[in-house]
């Protein structure tokens, strides 16, 4: 029997809280026997003199003596187990000394032993309570042997009546031996099953816990802000996204009215508890933010429950859909738009067969007429203003197909070059214009791209800068590489300025939306179809106004890396058309952009 095993089912206390609930039990239990052993000495106080009253009050002394011993060790000991069999000997030291003074098996204070069992259930369980139990046992065959084997011989001073019977009391030593061992057993079972329901207790408490606390990691983790309410309407907790998306703190929120706190929200609040038609109980509406900006949220409302069932409040979760409800909208546009683009492409694939049909008719009608009539002025006006539909028709009809692109390598600046050149030849789109080629880099620009789709691109961008300067002026087409993105990959930029009166605001934020124009007979369609071809190819087409007057477009376009083509990196400039293409290509995929800062040369 190991009286200091680990007390692994004992109660919950902790074996010190254990220890000092014992010596309290124990002054109790001394001072009461001491208080009516002097009541019983009141009525004759010759008795306060007798051996065995001054025998008890000794060893009730020694008691509170070894008492204040133990509480000073507990205090210091960090060790406490030494102190348990200290406890458990000591107590049966007493009381078999106690037994011993006050008449020995015959004794009113045998009863102690039970006590001793018990301190001995209570510090170490079943262990322990048989332990105490079989040391009681001997303590009590031992005040046997003593009184017994020196009756006649060595008459002691507190056994009375040792003397007075012949017969050895065994009947006595076995019923007390097997009371203790019966109560040793009894109090072991008790302490084992407090402490298992203690430790069971203790395993609840932690699962209740962790509970917690995962359900606060839940709810504070949450994206989507989070609060309850009381039947009053006051706010009993507010989780970190709430305070985000309102801006108010988790702490100024508690406890406060919910209609003095967020006004808009208790409206939202009250609207969805009073429309039962809403699925999920959920409702869109708008709310202000400290900052200013006012935020779209979705509102879902639920009613909270005690655990008997009753309501005793309200769970609120909103979250903010103000991105969202800009991207719905930006999709039902593209969705509008094409959808008239479809439309208008089948209207405009059935006017081409009309159209050649006309033109056929009035060309012939036109040959019949004797030139200079007046009639053959009506037939060319006709067949002018049949060549401008068809034009129209497919442009238009360009721009609503699914571009299809056709790659292999190429030289840039031969293609520059050539558009550059036809543009100089075409007097309708270079009257009155002076056209300059600069290449500021070195080399061949290689491109892996569809030189059909660049020449388009260029050819617009270059028509649109001639037309623009109605009274004359000077259009500058300059080639520049560059070197852009994270891993610096080579560019080249085909930047076309003029001097032109420029871009308005008007016409910077709408030039690349099919069928914007400003120009009287334009369509609105060269730069949005550039743009889906340039898009299309993975390059970038730019406008602004150049900072010496006039428009400026750029395109730019990925190089063929190659080693045997070196790359000019101008770190200056190439870091502000970084910033500038880094802009626009994350907002391509959803609608052109107009680059603030574009690249001046490099
Ligand atoms: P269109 O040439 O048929 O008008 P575009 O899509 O090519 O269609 O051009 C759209 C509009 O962009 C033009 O009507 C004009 O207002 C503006 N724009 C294009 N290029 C320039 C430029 N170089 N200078 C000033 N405005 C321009």
């Amino acid at each position: 029997m190991n009286p200091t095993a680990p007390a692994a089912s004992l109660p919950n206390a902790s074996l010190r809280e254990r220890l000092e609930w014992l010596m309290l039990f124990r002054v109790v239990v001394a001072s009461l026997l001491l208080g009516s052993a002097v009541v019983a000495n009141l009525d004759d106080p010759a008795g306060f003199s007798d051996p065995t009253y001054v025998a008890v009050a000794a060893i009730i002394i020694v008691t509170y003596l070894g008492t204040i011993g133990l509480a000073l060790w507990l205090r210091r000991a960090a060790q406490l187990d030494l102190l348990v069999p200290v406890q458990i000997l000591g107590d049966a030291f007493l009381a078999t000394a106690l037994v011993l003074m006050t008449g020995g098996i015959e004794s009113i204070f045998t009863f102690l032993f039970f006590f001793t069992i018990f301190t001995g259930a209570t510090l170490r369980g079943r262990q322990g309570a048989l332990f105490t139990a079989t040391i009681a046992a001997l303590s009590y065959l031992v005040i046997f042997v003593i009184q017994f084997s020196s009756f006649g011989s060595v008459p002691t001073l507190f056994f009375a009546d040792a003397t007075a019977s012949q017969q050895l009391p065994f009947d006595n030593v076995v019923v007390h031996v097997a009371a203790f061992y019966a109560v040793g057993f009894g109090a072991g079972y008790l302490a084992e099953r407090i402490g298992q329901v203690g430790s069971e207790l203790e395993r609840r408490q932690l699962d209740i816990r962790q509970l917690r606390a995962l359900n606060d990691n839940i709810v504070r983790s949450l994206s989507a802000g989070l609060v309850t309410l009381d039947l009053d309407g006051r706010v009993s907790f507010f989780n970190p996204a709430a305070a985000e998306l309102t801006g108010i703190t988790e702490e100024a929120a508690r406890f406060q009215p919910l209609a003095t706190l967020l006004p808009e929200l208790a409206t939202l609040l009250a609207e969805a508890t009073r429309d039962a038609t809403l699925p999920d109980g959920r409702i869109e509406g708008s709310l202000s933010h400290p900052s200013g900006d006012n935020r779209v949220i979705g509102l879902s409302v639920a009613l909270l429950r005690d655990v008997r069932g009753l309501p005793n409040g309200y769970v609120l979760t909103f979250q903010d859909l103000t991105a969202l409800k800009s991207m719905e909208v930006e999709v039902q546009r593209r969705d509008h738009l094409a959808a008239i683009g479809k439309l208008s492409a089948a209207i405009a694939h059935e006017i081409r067969n009309p159209l050649a049909s006309i033109s056929g008719c009035v060309e012939l009608l036109a040959k019949r007429t004797p030139e200079g009539a007046e009639d053959r002025q009506l037939t060319d006006i006709v067949v002018r203003e049949v060549d401008r539909l068809n034009g129209l028709v497919e442009e238009f009809l360009e721009y609503a197909r699914p571009i299809q692109v056709s790659r292999r390598r190429f030289s840039l600046n031969e293609l520059v070059a050539e558009v550059v050149q036809m543009a100089t030849l075409d007097a309708r789109v270079s009257e009155g214009v002076i056209i300059e080629l600069m290449h500021h880099a070195s080399g061949e620009l290689v491109l892996d791209s569809d030189p059909q789709r660049i020449r388009q691109v260029l050819v617009n961008l270059v028509r649109n800068g001639c037309q623009a300067m109605e009274r004359g002026g000077r259009l500058r087409v300059t080639t520049s590489r560059m070197a852009f993105g994270a891993g610096g990959s080579p560019y080249v930029a085909v930047q076309v300025d003029d001097t032109g009166p420029g871009l308005t605001e008007e016409v910077r934020q709408n030039l690349f939306e099919p069928f914007f124009t400003t120009k009287q007979s334009g369509t609105g369609l060269g730069l949005a179809t550039s743009y889906r071809i340039v898009s299309e190819l993975g390059g970038v087409l730019l406008a602004d106004n150049a900072p010496g007057g006039g428009a400026r477009f750029v395109l730019m376009m990925p190089l063929v890396s190659s080693s045997d083509l070196p790359v000019e990196v101008a770190p200056v400039a190439s870091e502000r058309v970084r910033g500038a293409v880094r802009a626009a290509a994350i907002s391509t995929a959803s609608h052109p952009v107009h680059a603030s800062a574009l690249p001046t040369r490099s």
